[in-house]
C-alpha cells in the first residue's frame, strides 16, 4: 500500500512542503515536518522538499494489455420510453471523439419496451446500440443496472464510456467503476482525445473551482466520465442514418433495494431545459422579495433559477440551484438577479445567448460576463421590467 513519511534526519523544517501541499495536511512541530489526517496521498509535496525528507512509496501499478478495449460507449438513459437529453449531447461528443482514433460508437440502452429509441439513438450519432429489453429492467436500480453494464463491459470491452450526470448517472458511473475497479472523473465540463497516447483528457473544475484539472485514466480501462446536461450539444438528427441494433438477452439480476413507488419532483422544475430563467441571488434581500424575481418569470414565460446561498438560507428548494453543485443550465436568456458572479455559480451556466445582470455594485464579477447590466437596486429593478414587459404584451 501507498504511504509517505518523514525523514526526521534530513527535515530541516523549511516549509516548503507546507506551502506545497494542497490538503493542509502538513505542519511544523519542533522544525520537523508532520504530516496529518488529512493526507490523501497525493505526492504533491515530496517534489517540493529540497532535502529528501520526504519517503513516499508509491503502489505498484500493474497495467494489463489494454488494446483490447475498443470503441466509445454512451450509456442510453431514458425513462419511460423518453431519451434524456444528455445522453443525446454524449452521442455528439462520441462521435467527434471516435473520428479522432477511428473507432465506432455504441450506445446502451437498457430498458422494458425501450426497443423504439433505438432508431433515435442511430440518429444522434450511435454507430450501433446495444441493447437490453427486459421486464426486470423497467425501473431504474443501481445495482441492477450497475451489474448489467458491468457484464457488458467484462464481455464487450469498451475504452471509453460516458454518462450522464443525472441522478441516476451518479449512482451508475460509481457502481460500474469501483466494481471494474477503473477510474472515473465526474461532472466534466470538456473532453477531448490525446490521440498519440490514446487517452481521454477529461477536464473539471477541482479546489472550488479555482482551477480546472485535467485528468486521464492511463492504467485501467475503460476510462469513464460523467458529464452534467448541457454541458455538450446534440447532433442534428439524421433518421437517415443506418446503424446496427444489437438485442441482447440477459438473466434477470437481483438488487437488494425494491422500489415501491415512484414519486415524481412535486414542483416538476426542469431547469435545464428553461429557456428563460430568473436567477435569484442573495441581493434580493428577503424570501419576501423573491415573488419579484417570480413575476418577471411569470410575465416572461420563464422559470426561476438560484445561487447557493439562497438555498442554503432555505428561501429556494435545491431543485432551482444553478453552478457547480446545482444544476448547468443553458437557457436564451439568463437574468441573473442580485448575484454576483462567483466562478461556482457562472460553472452553472453553458453556452447562454443573453445575461442580464442587475447588481447594485458596479464592480460585480457578473458585469463581466453579462451581456446587458443593469446597476442599481434589484427590488426597484424587478418590478420596473416585469411592468414594461406586461404592457408590451398588451
Ligand atoms: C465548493 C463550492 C461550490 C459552490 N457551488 C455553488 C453553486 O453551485 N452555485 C452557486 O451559486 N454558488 C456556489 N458556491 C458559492 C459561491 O462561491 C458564491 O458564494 C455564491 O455563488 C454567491 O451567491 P450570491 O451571488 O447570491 O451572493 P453574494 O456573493 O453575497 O452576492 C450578492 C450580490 O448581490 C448584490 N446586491 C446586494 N444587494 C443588492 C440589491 N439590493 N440590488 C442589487 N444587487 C444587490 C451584491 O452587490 C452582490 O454582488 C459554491 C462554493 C463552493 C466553495
Ligand atoms: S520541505 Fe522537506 S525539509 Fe522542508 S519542512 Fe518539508 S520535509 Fe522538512
Ligand atoms: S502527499 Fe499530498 S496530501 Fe499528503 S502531505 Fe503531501 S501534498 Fe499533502
Amino acid at each position: 500500500m501507498a504511504s509517505i513519511n518523514i525523514i526526521e534526519d534530513k527535515c530541516v523544517g523549511c516549509r516548503r512542503c507546507v506551502a506545497a501541499c494542497p490538503f493542509n495536511a502538513i505542519e511544523i512541530i519542533d522544525k520537523k515536518a508532520h504530516i496529518g489526517e488529512k493526507c490523501n496521498l497525493c505526492g504533491s509535496c515530496v517534489e517540493s522538499c529540497k532535502f529528501n525528507a520526504i519517503d513516499f512509496q508509491r503502489d505498484e501499478v500493474k497495467i494489463g494489455d489494454l488494446s483490447i478495449y475498443q470503441g466509445i460507449w454512451v450509456f442510453a438513459e431514458q425513462r419511460y420510453g423518453q431519451l434524456k437529453t444528455v445522453s443525446l449531447e454524449l452521442l455528439g461528443k462520441a462521435r467527434e471523439l471516435a473520428k479522432t482514433i477511428n473507432v465506432k460508437v455504441t450506445a446502451v440502452l437498457l430498458g422494458h419496451k425501450v426497443e423504439p429509441l433505438s432508431k433515435e439513438l442511430v440518429a444522434y450519432g450511435a454507430d450501433e446500440v446495444l441493447m437490453v429489453d427486459e421486464e426486470w429492467l423497467n425501473d431504474f436500480n443501481d445495482h441492477i443496472y450497475g451489474e448489467t453494464m458491468v457484464n457488458l463491459i467484462e464481455e464487450y470491452k469498451p475504452e471509453i464510456v460516458l454518462i450522464g450526470a443525472t441522478a441516476k448517472g451518479r449512482s451508475l458511473a460509481p457502481h460500474i467503476s469501483s466494481t471494474i475497479r477503473t477510474g472515473l472523473t465526474a461532472d466534466c465540463t470538456s473532453l477531448s482525445m490525446d490521440v498519440e497516447k490514446r487517452l481521454l483528457v477529461q477536464t473539471r473544475p477541482a479546489f472550488g473551482g479555482n482551477l480546472m484539472a485535467e485528468i486521464i485514466c492511463p492504467n485501467n480501462r475503460p476510462q469513464m466520465a460523467t458529464v452534467r446536461p448541457k454541458v455538450f450539444k446534440p447532433l442534428e438528427a439524421d433518421y437517415n442514418r443506418q446503424g446496427k441494433i444489437i438485442k441482447l438477452k440477459k438473466e434477470p439480476i437481483e438488487g437488494s433495494v425494491k422500489l415501491i413507488k415512484n414519486i415524481d419532483n412535486a414542483e416538476g422544475i426542469n431547469l435545464s431545459d428553461a429557456n428563460i430563467i430568473v436567477g435569484v441571488g442573495r441581493g434580493i434581500g428577503s424570501e419576501r422579495n423573491i415573488r419579484l424575481a417570480q413575476e418577471l418569470a411569470d410575465a416572461l414565460g420563464g422559470t426561476l433559477g438560484s445561487s447557493r446561498p439562497v438555498v442554503d438560507i432555505g428561501w429556494l428548494p435545491y431543485s432551482r440551484q444553478v453552478g457547480q453543485t446545482g444544476k448547468t443550465v443553458a437557457p436564451k436568456i439568463y437574468i441573473a438577479c442580485g448575484i454576483s458572479g462567483a466562478i461556482q455559480h457562472l460553472a452553472g451556466l453553458a453556452d447562454i445567448e443573453t445575461v442580464i445582470a442587475i447588481n447594485s455594485d458596479p464592480e460585480a464579477p457578473i458585469f463581466k460576463i453579462a451581456n446587458y447590466g443593469i446597476v442599481g437596486d434589484v427590488r426597484e429593478i424587478l418590478p420596473l421590467l416585469t411592468e414594461k414587459i406586461r404592457e408590451s404584451k398588451k
